[in-house]
Protein backbone atom coordinates (compact mmCIF):
# COMPACT_ATOMS: atom_id res chain seq x y z
CA UNK A 1 0.00 0.00 0.00
CA UNK A 2 1.29 3.44 -1.25
CA UNK A 3 1.13 5.74 1.97
CA UNK A 4 1.93 9.38 2.24
CA UNK A 5 3.96 10.21 5.36
CA UNK A 6 4.00 14.08 6.55
CA UNK A 7 5.84 16.09 9.38
CA UNK A 8 3.80 19.39 9.36
CA UNK A 9 5.20 22.56 10.70
CA UNK A 10 4.04 25.72 10.97
CA UNK A 11 5.24 27.26 7.23
CA UNK A 12 7.07 23.76 6.52
CA UNK A 13 6.32 20.39 5.39
CA UNK A 14 8.53 17.37 5.15
CA UNK A 15 6.93 13.99 3.08
CA UNK A 16 7.67 10.77 1.64
CA UNK A 17 5.65 8.38 -0.50
CA UNK A 18 6.20 4.87 1.56
CA UNK A 19 5.22 1.34 -0.05
CA UNK A 20 4.39 -1.17 2.99
CA UNK A 21 2.54 -3.75 3.57
CA UNK A 22 2.35 -6.68 6.00
CA UNK A 23 4.83 -8.56 3.69
CA UNK A 24 7.13 -5.97 2.73
CA UNK A 25 7.37 -5.64 7.01
CA UNK A 26 8.14 -9.09 7.05
CA UNK A 27 10.95 -8.79 4.19
CA UNK A 28 12.07 -5.71 5.45
CA UNK A 29 11.70 -4.30 2.07
CA UNK A 30 9.12 -1.40 2.07
CA UNK A 31 10.15 0.82 -0.51
CA UNK A 32 10.42 4.77 -0.25
CA UNK A 33 8.93 5.90 -3.94
CA UNK A 34 9.55 10.17 -3.30
CA UNK A 35 10.01 12.26 -0.39
CA UNK A 36 10.74 15.85 -0.01
CA UNK A 37 10.19 19.26 1.58
CA UNK A 38 8.69 22.31 0.85
CA UNK A 39 9.54 25.43 3.17
CA UNK A 40 7.71 29.20 3.31
CA UNK A 41 4.12 27.93 3.04
CA UNK A 42 2.35 31.16 3.04
CA UNK A 43 4.81 32.99 0.53
CA UNK A 44 6.56 32.45 -2.45
CA UNK A 45 7.47 28.66 -1.38
CA UNK A 46 10.70 26.48 -1.82
CA UNK A 47 10.32 22.86 -2.74
CA UNK A 48 12.79 20.13 -3.49
CA UNK A 49 11.93 16.96 -4.37
CA UNK A 50 13.12 13.50 -5.01
CA UNK A 51 11.70 10.51 -6.63
CA UNK A 52 13.28 6.86 -5.05
CA UNK A 53 16.43 7.60 -5.04
CA UNK A 54 17.24 10.30 -7.61
CA UNK A 55 18.37 13.51 -7.74
CA UNK A 56 16.52 16.13 -5.87
CA UNK A 57 14.68 18.58 -8.53
CA UNK A 58 13.91 21.93 -6.65
CA UNK A 59 12.10 24.78 -7.48
CA UNK A 60 9.45 27.84 -5.81
CA UNK A 61 6.29 28.50 -6.23
CA UNK A 62 3.50 30.39 -4.47
CA UNK A 63 1.53 28.37 -2.12
CA UNK A 64 -0.66 30.52 0.34
CA UNK A 65 -1.28 27.42 3.01
CA UNK A 66 -0.63 23.56 3.56
CA UNK A 67 -3.50 22.53 1.91
CA UNK A 68 -1.89 24.41 -1.49
CA UNK A 69 1.24 22.33 -0.08
CA UNK A 70 -0.08 19.13 -0.11
CA UNK A 71 -1.85 19.81 -3.47
CA UNK A 72 1.08 21.15 -5.04
CA UNK A 73 2.74 18.23 -3.83
CA UNK A 74 0.70 15.41 -4.92
CA UNK A 75 0.23 17.21 -8.30
CA UNK A 76 4.04 16.68 -8.51
CA UNK A 77 4.02 12.62 -7.34
CA UNK A 78 0.91 12.05 -9.97
CA UNK A 79 2.90 14.00 -13.05
CA UNK A 80 4.28 11.74 -15.68
CA UNK A 81 7.46 13.50 -15.82
CA UNK A 82 8.58 13.16 -12.24
CA UNK A 83 9.62 9.96 -12.97
CA UNK A 84 7.51 8.79 -9.11
CA UNK A 85 6.06 5.39 -9.49
CA UNK A 86 2.23 5.96 -9.00
CA UNK A 87 0.50 8.15 -11.93
CA UNK A 88 -3.26 8.54 -9.90
CA UNK A 89 -4.19 10.30 -6.57
CA UNK A 90 -5.95 6.94 -6.26
CA UNK A 91 -3.04 4.73 -6.00
CA UNK A 92 -2.36 6.52 -2.72
CA UNK A 93 -4.15 4.34 0.07
CA UNK A 94 -3.38 6.23 3.89
CA UNK A 95 -1.53 8.93 5.25
CA UNK A 96 0.37 9.42 8.18
CA UNK A 97 1.45 12.22 10.19
CA UNK A 98 3.72 12.67 12.67
CA UNK A 99 1.73 14.34 15.65
CA UNK A 100 4.95 16.38 18.13
CA UNK A 101 2.20 16.18 21.51
CA UNK A 102 0.47 13.27 22.44
CA UNK A 103 -0.29 14.79 26.01
CA UNK A 104 -1.13 11.53 28.33
CA UNK A 105 -4.38 10.57 26.48
CA UNK A 106 -2.32 9.11 23.17
CA UNK A 107 0.00 6.37 24.42
CA UNK A 108 0.12 4.63 20.91
CA UNK A 109 -0.86 5.58 16.94
CA UNK A 110 -4.41 6.35 16.07
CA UNK A 111 -6.97 6.53 13.37
CA UNK A 112 -7.66 9.65 13.07
CA UNK A 113 -11.50 10.95 13.25
CA UNK A 114 -13.60 13.60 14.86
CA UNK A 115 -12.62 12.86 18.24
CA UNK A 116 -8.96 12.14 17.53
CA UNK A 117 -9.11 15.76 16.01
CA UNK A 118 -10.45 17.43 19.13
CA UNK A 119 -8.41 15.07 21.33
CA UNK A 120 -4.85 16.36 19.37
CA UNK A 121 -6.69 20.01 19.81
CA UNK A 122 -6.92 19.62 23.74
CA UNK A 123 -2.96 19.01 23.28
CA UNK A 124 -2.46 22.49 22.18
CA UNK A 125 -1.38 24.24 25.01
CA UNK A 126 1.29 21.88 25.53
CA UNK A 127 2.78 22.31 22.08
CA UNK A 128 1.16 25.45 20.89
CA UNK A 129 3.45 26.13 18.45
CA UNK A 130 3.59 22.36 16.73
CA UNK A 131 0.28 20.69 17.07
CA UNK A 132 -1.50 23.21 15.18
CA UNK A 133 0.66 22.93 12.16
CA UNK A 134 0.27 19.01 12.52
CA UNK A 135 -3.88 19.34 12.52
CA UNK A 136 -3.41 21.43 9.19
CA UNK A 137 -1.73 18.50 7.76
CA UNK A 138 -4.31 16.49 8.71
CA UNK A 139 -7.15 18.92 7.07
CA UNK A 140 -5.11 19.69 3.86
CA UNK A 141 -4.95 15.91 3.03
CA UNK A 142 -8.44 15.39 3.74
CA UNK A 143 -9.65 18.23 1.35
CA UNK A 144 -6.89 17.16 -1.10
CA UNK A 145 -7.61 13.10 -1.41
CA UNK A 146 -11.00 13.19 0.39
CA UNK A 147 -12.26 11.75 3.54
CA UNK A 148 -12.56 8.43 2.57
CA UNK A 149 -8.54 8.34 2.22
CA UNK A 150 -7.82 6.97 6.12
CA UNK A 151 -5.37 9.14 8.18
CA UNK A 152 -3.15 7.99 11.43
CA UNK A 153 -1.63 10.35 13.81
CA UNK A 154 1.79 8.79 15.39
CA UNK A 155 2.96 10.69 18.07
CA UNK A 156 6.41 11.68 19.53
CA UNK A 157 5.49 11.46 23.10
CA UNK A 158 4.08 8.22 22.86
CA UNK A 159 6.83 5.63 23.44
CA UNK A 160 7.82 7.58 27.02
CA UNK A 161 3.78 6.64 27.85
CA UNK A 162 5.74 3.67 30.09
CA UNK A 163 7.95 6.18 32.14
CA UNK A 164 7.76 5.26 35.72
CA UNK A 165 6.27 8.53 38.48
CA UNK A 166 9.70 8.64 39.30
CA UNK A 167 10.94 9.55 35.95
CA UNK A 168 7.93 11.71 34.45
CA UNK A 169 7.45 13.34 37.64
CA UNK A 170 9.17 17.09 38.56
CA UNK A 171 9.92 17.03 42.23
CA UNK A 172 7.34 20.50 42.79
CA UNK A 173 3.92 20.17 44.08
CA UNK A 174 2.16 17.05 43.23
CA UNK A 175 -1.09 19.21 42.77
CA UNK A 176 0.54 21.01 39.65
CA UNK A 177 0.18 17.63 37.73
CA UNK A 178 -3.29 16.72 39.06
CA UNK A 179 -4.48 19.94 37.87
CA UNK A 180 -2.17 21.29 34.80
CA UNK A 181 -0.46 17.28 33.89
CA UNK A 182 3.08 19.28 34.39
CA UNK A 183 5.33 16.39 33.73
CA UNK A 184 7.62 14.75 31.88
CA UNK A 185 6.29 13.65 28.49
CA UNK A 186 9.39 13.32 26.30
CA UNK A 187 9.69 13.61 22.58
CA UNK A 188 11.39 12.23 19.59
CA UNK A 189 9.76 8.67 20.60
CA UNK A 190 9.06 7.54 17.15
CA UNK A 191 13.06 7.90 16.55
CA UNK A 192 14.25 5.98 19.61
CA UNK A 193 11.70 3.36 19.28
CA UNK A 194 12.80 2.86 15.59
CA UNK A 195 16.69 2.84 16.98
CA UNK A 196 15.82 0.07 19.59
CA UNK A 197 13.42 -1.57 17.05
CA UNK A 198 16.13 -1.94 14.71
CA UNK A 199 18.69 -2.73 17.29
CA UNK A 200 16.76 -6.01 18.42
CA UNK A 201 16.66 -7.02 14.90
CA UNK A 202 20.21 -6.23 13.96
CA UNK A 203 21.35 -8.31 17.01
CA UNK A 204 18.21 -11.10 17.46
CA UNK A 205 17.55 -9.71 20.92
CA UNK A 206 13.63 -10.59 22.27
CA UNK A 207 12.00 -7.05 23.02
CA UNK A 208 12.46 -8.41 27.18
CA UNK A 209 15.75 -8.92 26.62
CA UNK A 210 16.81 -5.14 25.54
CA UNK A 211 18.60 -2.80 27.31
CA UNK A 212 20.08 0.08 25.58
CA UNK A 213 20.74 3.77 25.78
CA UNK A 214 19.93 5.51 22.07
CA UNK A 215 20.96 9.04 21.40
CA UNK A 216 19.19 11.25 19.17
CA UNK A 217 21.58 14.03 18.12
CA UNK A 218 20.27 16.37 15.50
CA UNK A 219 19.27 19.44 15.47
CA UNK A 220 16.91 18.67 18.36
CA UNK A 221 18.79 16.18 20.87
CA UNK A 222 17.67 13.41 23.38
CA UNK A 223 18.50 10.77 25.45
CA UNK A 224 16.67 7.34 25.96
CA UNK A 225 16.71 4.38 28.56
CA UNK A 226 14.95 1.66 27.06
CA UNK A 227 15.16 -1.54 29.11
CA UNK A 228 11.97 -4.36 27.80
CA UNK A 229 11.99 -2.49 24.66
CA UNK A 230 10.29 0.48 26.68
CA UNK A 231 11.33 3.76 27.29
CA UNK A 232 12.08 3.91 31.29
CA UNK A 233 13.98 7.81 31.01
CA UNK A 234 14.32 10.31 28.36
CA UNK A 235 16.22 13.51 28.57
CA UNK A 236 13.52 15.93 26.99
CA UNK A 237 10.67 16.95 29.39
CA UNK A 238 7.59 18.82 29.51
CA UNK A 239 8.85 20.68 26.42
CA UNK A 240 12.03 20.05 24.28
CA UNK A 241 13.74 22.81 26.09
CA UNK A 242 14.98 20.43 28.62
CA UNK A 243 18.13 17.66 28.34
CA UNK A 244 20.82 17.60 26.64
CA UNK A 245 22.49 20.83 24.85
CA UNK A 246 21.01 21.18 21.09
CA UNK A 247 21.28 23.15 17.99
CA UNK A 248 19.92 26.67 19.34
CA UNK A 249 18.54 24.93 22.99
CA UNK A 250 20.11 25.32 26.32
CA UNK A 251 18.84 21.82 27.57
CA UNK A 252 19.20 21.70 31.24
CA UNK A 253 19.93 24.78 33.53
CA UNK A 254 19.18 26.04 36.76
CA UNK A 255 14.93 27.75 37.00
CA UNK A 256 15.91 30.52 39.05
CA UNK A 257 18.29 31.45 35.82
CA UNK A 258 15.22 32.52 34.25
CA UNK A 259 13.79 35.31 36.27
CA UNK A 260 17.48 37.24 36.86
CA UNK A 261 17.78 36.93 33.21
CA UNK A 262 14.91 38.46 32.66
CA UNK A 263 15.49 41.07 35.03
CA UNK A 264 19.09 41.93 33.46
CA UNK A 265 18.37 41.80 29.94
CA UNK A 266 15.05 43.90 30.43
CA UNK A 267 13.21 40.89 28.54
CA UNK A 268 10.26 38.92 29.98
CA UNK A 269 9.25 35.40 30.39
CA UNK A 270 8.78 34.48 26.55
CA UNK A 271 11.77 36.82 25.86
CA UNK A 272 13.74 34.42 28.26
CA UNK A 273 12.22 31.64 26.68
CA UNK A 274 13.10 32.44 23.29
CA UNK A 275 16.55 33.18 24.33
CA UNK A 276 17.06 29.69 26.06
CA UNK A 277 15.05 27.73 22.43
CA UNK A 278 16.87 29.63 19.85
CA UNK A 279 19.75 31.51 20.64
CA UNK A 280 21.31 29.65 22.85
CA UNK A 281 22.82 25.82 22.78
CA UNK A 282 25.78 25.09 19.91
CA UNK A 283 24.76 28.82 18.66
CA UNK A 284 24.96 30.58 22.11
CA UNK A 285 28.02 29.11 23.10
CA UNK A 286 30.05 29.63 19.92
CA UNK A 287 28.65 32.63 18.70
CA UNK A 288 29.19 31.08 15.37
CA UNK A 289 26.57 28.58 14.24
CA UNK A 290 24.22 25.84 15.60
CA UNK A 291 25.41 23.98 12.85
CA UNK A 292 27.46 21.04 13.86
CA UNK A 293 29.00 20.40 10.47
CA UNK A 294 29.87 24.04 10.87
CA UNK A 295 31.26 24.29 14.14
CA UNK A 296 33.54 21.33 13.97
CA UNK A 297 34.94 22.94 10.77
CA UNK A 298 35.81 25.99 12.59
CA UNK A 299 37.24 24.10 15.34
CA UNK A 300 39.53 22.48 13.21
CA UNK A 301 40.61 25.14 10.79
CA UNK A 302 40.57 28.13 12.85
CA UNK A 303 40.96 26.35 16.33
CA UNK A 304 38.52 28.65 17.56
CA UNK A 305 37.81 28.53 21.29
CA UNK A 306 34.31 28.37 21.30
CA UNK A 307 33.85 26.59 18.90
CA UNK A 308 35.70 23.90 20.57
CA UNK A 309 33.74 25.21 23.66
CA UNK A 310 30.27 24.47 22.35
CA UNK A 311 31.32 20.93 21.12
CA UNK A 312 33.25 20.09 24.33
CA UNK A 313 30.24 21.15 26.87
CA UNK A 314 27.80 19.42 24.25
CA UNK A 315 29.79 15.92 24.22
CA UNK A 316 30.07 16.30 28.12
CA UNK A 317 26.15 16.86 28.59
CA UNK A 318 25.53 13.57 26.43
CA UNK A 319 28.28 11.72 28.53
CA UNK A 320 26.88 12.53 32.19
CA UNK A 321 23.55 11.25 30.36
CA UNK A 322 24.91 8.19 29.46
CA UNK A 323 26.37 7.82 32.81
CA UNK A 324 23.03 8.25 34.64
CA UNK A 325 21.09 6.22 32.18
CA UNK A 326 24.02 3.46 33.31
CA UNK A 327 23.11 3.87 36.66
CA UNK A 328 19.45 3.88 36.28
CA UNK A 329 19.05 0.77 34.28
CA UNK A 330 22.34 -1.12 36.58
CA UNK A 331 24.10 -0.90 32.86
CA UNK A 332 23.41 -1.27 29.40
CA UNK A 333 24.07 -3.43 26.59
CA UNK A 334 24.44 -0.87 23.99
CA UNK A 335 24.50 2.64 23.18
CA UNK A 336 23.18 3.49 19.70
CA UNK A 337 23.76 7.13 18.19
CA UNK A 338 21.41 8.55 15.57
CA UNK A 339 20.44 11.95 14.29
CA UNK A 340 22.48 14.39 11.61
CA UNK A 341 25.34 14.56 14.56
CA UNK A 342 25.31 10.69 15.89
CA UNK A 343 25.15 9.22 12.30
CA UNK A 344 27.93 11.57 10.80
CA UNK A 345 30.37 12.68 13.24
CA UNK A 346 32.79 10.22 14.17
CA UNK A 347 34.51 13.28 16.28
CA UNK A 348 31.74 13.76 18.23
CA UNK A 349 30.73 10.55 18.60
CA UNK A 350 34.71 10.18 19.96
CA UNK A 351 34.27 12.86 22.26
CA UNK A 352 31.24 11.67 24.13
CA UNK A 353 32.94 8.02 24.54
CA UNK A 354 36.43 9.20 26.02
CA UNK A 355 37.04 8.37 29.39
CA UNK A 356 34.24 5.85 30.07
CA UNK A 357 36.44 2.90 29.55
CA UNK A 358 35.50 2.62 33.56
CA UNK A 359 32.16 1.87 32.36
CA UNK A 360 33.22 -0.76 29.61
CA UNK A 361 32.54 1.66 27.14
CA UNK A 362 35.80 1.39 24.10
CA UNK A 363 35.44 2.52 20.69
CA UNK A 364 37.31 1.20 17.86
CA UNK A 365 39.08 4.29 16.26
CA UNK A 366 38.98 2.60 13.14
CA UNK A 367 35.65 1.48 12.91
CA UNK A 368 34.06 4.88 14.15
CA UNK A 369 35.99 7.21 11.54
CA UNK A 370 35.03 4.76 8.69
CA UNK A 371 31.17 4.56 9.87
CA UNK A 372 29.24 7.67 8.33
CA UNK A 373 25.36 7.22 7.97
CA UNK A 374 25.67 3.37 8.02
CA UNK A 375 24.22 0.56 9.89
CA UNK A 376 27.36 -0.24 12.28
CA UNK A 377 28.89 -1.54 15.32
CA UNK A 378 31.91 1.06 16.58
CA UNK A 379 33.22 -0.97 19.93
CA UNK A 380 36.06 -2.51 20.20
CA UNK A 381 35.46 -6.46 19.96
CA UNK A 382 34.46 -7.40 23.47
CA UNK A 383 33.98 -3.97 24.53
CA UNK A 384 30.77 -4.14 26.63
CA UNK A 385 28.32 -1.55 26.64
CA UNK A 386 28.68 -1.94 22.99
CA UNK A 387 28.63 1.00 20.62
CA UNK A 388 26.10 1.72 17.56
CA UNK A 389 25.37 3.79 14.88
CA UNK A 390 21.87 3.07 13.51
CA UNK A 391 20.59 5.72 11.32
CA UNK A 392 17.23 6.65 12.33
CA UNK A 393 14.00 6.47 10.25
CA UNK A 394 10.72 7.40 11.63
CA UNK A 395 8.99 7.87 8.65
CA UNK A 396 9.12 3.59 8.25
CA UNK A 397 7.98 3.33 11.50
CA UNK A 398 4.92 6.52 10.72
CA UNK A 399 4.52 4.34 7.15
CA UNK A 400 4.10 0.84 8.95
CA UNK A 401 2.15 2.38 12.24
CA UNK A 402 -0.30 3.83 9.56
CA UNK A 403 -0.60 0.30 7.62
CA UNK A 404 -0.98 -1.71 11.07
CA UNK A 405 -3.47 0.80 12.12
CA UNK A 406 -5.63 0.88 9.13
CA UNK A 407 -5.64 -2.83 9.33
CA UNK A 408 -6.20 -3.82 13.17
CA UNK A 409 -2.85 -4.92 13.60
CA UNK A 410 -1.05 -4.37 16.82
CA UNK A 411 1.97 -1.26 16.38
CA UNK A 412 3.80 -2.38 19.39
CA UNK A 413 6.22 -4.98 17.73
P1 LIG B 1 16.84 17.42 12.54
O1 LIG B 1 16.92 17.23 14.03
O2 LIG B 1 16.37 18.78 12.14
O3 LIG B 1 16.19 16.27 11.81
P2 LIG B 1 19.34 16.30 11.63
O4 LIG B 1 19.06 15.00 12.30
O5 LIG B 1 19.44 16.34 10.16
O6 LIG B 1 18.36 17.44 12.08
O7 LIG B 1 20.71 16.85 12.24
C1 LIG B 1 21.23 18.09 11.91
C2 LIG B 1 22.59 18.23 12.59
O8 LIG B 1 23.46 17.18 12.11
C3 LIG B 1 23.29 19.54 12.27
O9 LIG B 1 23.93 20.04 13.43
C4 LIG B 1 24.33 19.11 11.25
O10 LIG B 1 25.45 19.95 11.24
C5 LIG B 1 24.69 17.76 11.77
N1 LIG B 1 25.42 16.99 10.75
C6 LIG B 1 24.95 16.51 9.59
N2 LIG B 1 25.96 15.93 8.88
C7 LIG B 1 27.09 16.09 9.60
C8 LIG B 1 28.46 15.74 9.44
N3 LIG B 1 28.87 15.09 8.36
N4 LIG B 1 29.32 16.06 10.42
C9 LIG B 1 28.93 16.71 11.51
N5 LIG B 1 27.65 17.06 11.75
C10 LIG B 1 26.74 16.77 10.81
Amino acid sequence: MNILVLNVGSSSLKFQLMDTDAERMKENTDRRLARGQIERIGGEAVWSFRAGDAAPVKGSAPLKDHRAAVEYLLAWIVADDSDVEIHSLAEIGAAGHRVVHGGEHFVHSVAIDDAVMRGIEETIELAPLHNPANLKGVQAVKAVLGPAVPQVAVFDTAFHHTLPERAFLYAIPYSLYRRHRVRRYGFHGTSHRYVAYRWRQITGTPREAQKIITLHLGNGCSACAIRGGESIDTSMGFTPLEGLVMGTRSGDLDPALLDYIAEKEGLNLAGVETLLNKQSGLLGISGLTNDMRELLAEAEEHDDRRAWLAIEIFCYRVRKYIGSYLAAMGGADAICFAGGIGENAPAVRAMICEEMEWAGIKLDPAANHACNGVEARISAEGAKPEVWVIPTDEELLIARDTFRVINGLETRY
